[in-house]
């Protein structure tokens, strides 16, 4: 598979599962991989019904799957049921996240849990559990990281409350989000062999319930707007297809041009 070089994007007779897929980016995600062809399981913490039906719009089907990310076993029987009902698995984008915006004085443990569990322990189970069945035929794992990730994060203030101290994503999201990076490099190196390329796409701030209710210094920016959820999902249809065949282990940043110097 990665042996070949590459071509325009092209995801038909291909599955492609999504976590998170129920809105913002993971829904643009689904919707942007079924218009280059590929079926669907699209896998949110509640069946994601209208991706389902805007994806089967597009001609292609679709899988709704309920679970959370961070729980082994309802990762497993969601790939088990893409197996099933879709017949095969060529590509995983672990997109499923929760924002954080905490001084490390009042991060708590709870939300340090949750926060890692979600994107970081969600992003290695996914992956486990869909790696034997990527092996035995190749694929791509694409993992939504983000610019807290790398850099700290983006700086952002309350919308509402103008004279409010700006402040970043907090310190468990840019530590899990680093730790998506790490892992995607560790992967990458594991996964060559096996025809499997794995990569990230860091966005920086985009326009998603995620941000609803925070103003971002866009202006500063060389492109001065925010992102928007396809943006994301365009460099997922590079990273997913045979576009990128000889791309593995980097981070695609799409964000405006934030994290530039
Ligand atoms: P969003 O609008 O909040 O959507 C996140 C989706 O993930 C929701 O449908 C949510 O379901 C689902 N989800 C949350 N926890 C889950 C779990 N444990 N298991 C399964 N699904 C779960 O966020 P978004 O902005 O589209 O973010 C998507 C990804 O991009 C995240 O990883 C985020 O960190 C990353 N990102 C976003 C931005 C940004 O500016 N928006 C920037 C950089 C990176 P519920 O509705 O049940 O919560």
């Amino acid at each position: 598979m990665t042996t070949r070089p590459s071509t325009p994007a092209n995801l038909q007779g291909q599955v492609v599962l999504v976590t998170g897929a129920g809105r913002g980016i993971g829904q643009a995600i689904a919707l942007a991989v079924a218009a280059v062809g590929a079926d669907v399981a699209a896998l949110d913490r509640e069946p994601p019904l209208e991706t389902r039906g805007r994806v089967e719009a597009l001609g292609r089907r679709c899988l709704a799957l309920r679970a959370d990310v961070a729980d082994r076993s309802a990762v497993e029987a969601a790939v088990a049921r893409t197996l099933e009902e879709l017949g095969r698995l060529d590509v995983v984008v672990n997109n499923a996240g929760i924002g954080e915006r905490l001084a490390l004085e009042d991060l708590d443990e709870p939300t340090l849990q949750r926060v890692l569990d979600v994107i970081l322990k969600g992003t290695v189970l996914v992956s486990q559990a869909a790696y034997p069945h990527l092996k035995a035929q190749g694929g791509a794992i694409v993992n939504i990281a983000s610019v807290s990730g790398m850099a700290g994060g983006a700086l952002s203030r309350p919308a509402d409350t103008p004279g409010e101290r700006g402040g970043r994503s907090g310190p468990a999201y840019a530590a899990a989000k680093g730790g998506v990076i790490a892992f995607t490099r560790w992967l990458a190196k594991d996964a060559g062999r096996y025809g499997i390329r794995v990569n990230a796409v860091a966005p920086g701030p985009v326009q998603t319930e995620m941000t609803r209710g925070f103003d971002y210094d866009v202006v500063a920016q060389p492109i001065s707007r925010m992102g928007h959820p396809d943006d994301v999902a365009q460099a997922v249809v590079y990273l997913a297809s045979s576009m990128s065949n000889f791309v593995t282990g980097q981070v695609v940043v799409v964000d405006g041009g934030v994290v530039f110097d």
